[in-house]
């Protein structure tokens, strides 16, 4: 190849390159969010804020919105909740942008990225018991932190081994949208955490992480129960060489006892025989202060008005509220 034809190809790369990030700057969304409920069971307030958070964020950014469905944890799964919960947001007019998609279906893109895991000496197997972890005494922010016991070969064998990725020293910082600059040291806090459990499970960590990679997820809108868990998943993309979407964690919903609304606490399914005025409900939660003349119309008015109203810094600060 002479100089000049080396040249005139680096040319046409150049103008390639600049259309490529044309075609990315007013082409695709800007704005990618979720939603991702698990299906245990029917649609409650706490989990239909969470739901018109994400949408009211994503819409109002002239984004797209996707529903996903945290199937993995079989065990926990209820058959026909998932049918039921989409049933319900369709009820309240939020409407996927994209088929649902069901993590249950997507196992083999998990085992891809524990392999890559593997291969890069980031996870390692572990056959350690509750009881022995407990045994360290160390504590952390969720319990037990993992002593590292595995770390450099099993201890014992013994059936088939949890796969746990190292974590270490470094804190992991990152700004949420409405609660500021966080930082968390894993290996003290969290200890090396399971991304594969000993029984066949892949943990909500990795899959959480892989499926929004996947989704091309670019804003992740979800409650404040998951705070704690997003250094976690900055970890594994940054182990994975995967990009870590901006996060806001919006206030969880709690009763009168303080209690996250949840199926354990007993909360109940949200009303979809009426679900204007349960609507305009959850836009006084978020503190969107909707005029009361929402309650004469219809749910698409109401949620037209939320998305064109929509203010995030209303709930600046607020981890908890009461409903
Ligand atoms: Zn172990």
């Amino acid at each position: 190849m002479n100089e000049k034809l080396v040249h005139s190809n680096s040319v046409v790369l150049r103008i390639f390159q600049s259309h490529i990030s044309f075609y990315h700057l007013h082409m695709s969304p800007i704005y990618r969010g979720r939603f991702a409920p698990s299906p245990t069971g029917p649609l409650h307030f706490g989990s239909l804020v969470a739901a018109v958070g994400s949408y009211l964020d994503a819409k109002h950014h002239h984004g797209v919105w996707l529903v996903r469905m945290e199937d993995l944890d079989t065990p926990r799964c209820v058959a026909g909740a998932a049918d039921d919960i989409l049933r319900t947001l369709d009820v309240f007019g939020l409407k996927s942008d994209e088929p649902v998609m069901f993590q249950s279906q997507h196992t083999a893109a998990y085992e891809a990225a524990l392999q890559q895991l593997k291969e890069s000496g980031a996870a390692y197997p572990c056959c350690c018991t509750r009881k022995e972890i407990a045994d360290s005494g160390l504590h952390g922010i969720e319990g037990f932190v993992y002593p590292g016991t595995c770390r450099s070969g099993m201890a014992h064998q013994r059936s088939t081994p949890a796969w746990r990725v190292t974590t270490d020293q470094h804190a992991i910082e990152f700004d949420d949208a409405l609660q500021g600059l966080l930082s968390q040291k894993l290996e003290t806090e969290i200890g090396d955490f399971v991304v594969k459990r000993a029984d066949g499970l892949f943990a909500y960590q990795l899959a959480v992480v892989v499926d929004d990679a996947t989704q091309g997820i670019t804003h992740v809108v979800r409650g404040a129960d998951l705070l704690n868990s997003t250094p976690r998943q900055i970890h594994l993309q940054r182990l994975l060489g995967l990009n870590t979407p901006a996060y806001m964690h919006l206030p969880v919903a709690v009763n009168e006892a303080g209690e996250k609304l949840s199926k354990q606490t007993l909360a109940a399914p949200v009303d979809v025989l009426q679900p204007v005025a349960t609507l305009v409900r959850v836009l006084d939660f978020l503190k969107q202060e909707p005029p009361k003349s929402l309650a004469d119309g219809d749910v698409g008015t109401v949620l037209e008005w939320a998305v064109a109203h929509w203010d995030a810094q209303k709930l600046l600060g607020v981890k908890t509220l009461h409903t």
